[in-house]
């Protein structure tokens, strides 16, 4: 069960091979390698990074 790194909802919906969706924050999350890559989907369409405003535990997957 994936937990979003932001907002800690388990709201989380599954859009592709390891990539989620946050339905409560809005963000995009992406597993590999057992971290969880977060990204914010900007007006324009394109992701950027919010990888910065998380620590690598709060970003650690536990499968
Ligand atoms: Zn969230």
């Amino acid at each position: 069960m994936v937990a979003c790194p932001n907002c800690r909802s388990k709201d989380v919906g599954k859009i592709g091979i390891n990539q989620y969706y946050c339905w409560n924050c809005y963000i995009e999350l992406t597993i590999s390698k057992g971290i969880i890559y977060t990204h914010q989907v900007e007006e324009d369409g394109s992701l950027s990074s919010l990888d910065d405003l998380f620590s690598e535990e709060e970003r650690r997957f536990n499968a």
